[in-house]
């Protein structure tokens, strides 16, 4: 009995003297590591960290990326109360000059294909989930879309217990035919929290954001030893890895970087042991901090909206009274909705058939009208709406107006109404006649 104590004593101690470090798969509890103290201060979240999985940032393909595009941002003309225009001047977007290559023009539509292999369409319904929460805060679209080929982000599901995305418009340089992201734990029953976590985070990579714990601004200073361990026993990375994953600071010459947040989603969760002054463990962030948002809305601004135009044109003609509204980003972006409608003033109501035309690029005008008092009641509309494609529209001829007036007679009036040119797409056009007599 004796003779074996002594033999096991020996084998430990030959065990942790050897240079070959035992390699441990992933997903080994690392409390010996971190000697997670147990923490009984109030409201200090206490975290299991025997399973924590964390995205490995995919390297930067290389090659020359197109410039970002920027492009000014056109004010809308000003259109007076009378229905004159006035131009306005060209400003432009914001923070160009501190631009980065890698990130995506503000407003752009970035399209994503997701594979079929090792997904449902429960997981690939979570990722369009939590993909779009970035366009609530950033000026961005993602746009599903089923051909791989079409997709600038190829979501892949390997099942490799790995995560990871290429960073921002450098997709744009990958193979066409190979994933720019992979979720690689992904199951039906994965927790709620894991897909909300994982897949903000990836998403926040396309549009550029990189890792927040190593943001030139991060305070943290690691325990190396420690960290190396930790790394190698969690998630089996090699000191390699862990330098450029964890430890090296991003250069401040080619990042944007706010102050340092440590509730931002594109923070990785680990323990405060790492860390040379300890303090409070890095928490398990899920969804956008509050400076996240913030930022998203900097990098990736919205356009300022134009403010809804009113006014009144008059016909030159029997004392004509028409109000305007113009609206905008109000419709889909590739049509203009027209609306008209029989109104009324000093309570008198317009009557009887009233017309417009908007000019066609075909050389044709198409038309909205309206009519009450008809003998046969069913011709009888006292308003009319229109969707016309914006780029079916003439923009250098104006708008027409016809009334019917003695004896019923269909008369073109002498006004063209140049408005048209001051419209985009997206804009609704709302015009009510409210006077056509003198009287
Ligand atoms: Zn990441």
């Amino acid at each position: 009995m004796k003779h074996l104590l002594v033999i096991l004593t020996f084998l430990y101690f030959v065990n942790t003297v050897s240079a070959q470090p035992v390699i441990k798969k992933p997903g080994k509890d690392p409390s010996a590591i971190i000697n997670q103290p147990i923490r009984n201060a109030p409201g200090v979240t206490k975290y299991d960290f025997s399973d924590v999985k964390i995205c490995i940032d995919k390297p930067l393909p290389t090659g020359n990326l197109p410039p970002r595009i920027l492009p000014p941002v056109q004010r809308d003309p000003k259109i007076n109360r009378d229905g004159s225009i006035s131009k306005t001047s060209v400003s432009q977007q914001g923070l160009v000059s501190e631009a980065s290559p890698y990130l995506w023009a503000p407003g752009e539509t970035i399209t994503v294909a997701m594979s079929t292999a090792n997904s449902t369409d429960f997981i690939r319904g979570k990722v369009m989930q939590y993909a779009k929460i970035w366009e609530l805060y950033a000026n961005i679209r993602f746009a599903f879309v089923s051909q791989w080929s079409n997709a600038m982000i190829r979501v892949a599901f390997v099942p490799n217990h790995t995560s990871w995305s290429v960073t921002g418009r450098s997709v744009l340089l990958a193979p066409r035919d190979s994933a720019t992201m992979n979720f690689g734990w992904f199951t039906n029953t994965t927790a709620e929290t894991d897909f909300s976590s994982t897949i903000t985070h990836e998403f926040g990579h396309v549009l550029g954001f990189l890792h927040e714990h190593q943001s030139p601004n991060s305070p943290l200073e690691w325990n190396l030893e420690k960290t190396y361990e930790y790394f190698r026993v969690t998630n089996n990375m090699s000191q390699e890895r862990v330098n450029s994953q964890v430890i090296n600071k991003f250069s401040s010459s080619y990042t944007n970087f706010s102050a340092f947040d440590r509730l931002s989603i594109m923070c990785y969760h680990f323990p405060a042991a790492l860390l040379v002054n300890g303090g409070q463990d890095m928490p398990y962030n899920t969804q956008l901090s509050e400076m996240d948002k913030k930022y998203a809305g900097i990098w990736y601004p919205a356009f300022i909206p134009t403010p809804t135009q009113y006014g009144v044109i008059t016909t030159n003609d029997d004392c004509d009274s028409i109000s305007f509204k113009i609206e905008y980003d109000v419709v889909e972006k590739y049509q203009v909705e027209f609306n008209l409608s029989l109104g009324s003033m000093n309570g008198k109501k317009a009557s009887w058939w009233k017309q417009i035309g908007i000019p066609l690029t075909n050389g044709t005008e198409t038309y909205l009208e309206v009519l009450n008092n008809s003998l046969i009641p069913s011709e009888n509309h006292t308003s009319s709406q229109q969707s016309i494609v914006f780029n079916f529209i003439d923009k250098t001829r104006g708008i027409s107006f016809a009334k019917a007036k003695f004896l019923g007679i269909h008369t073109p009036l002498n006004l063209r109404w140049d408005l048209l040119s001051a419209l985009r797409g997206g804009c609704r056009v709302t015009l009510q006649w409210n006077r056509e007599t003198c009287q």
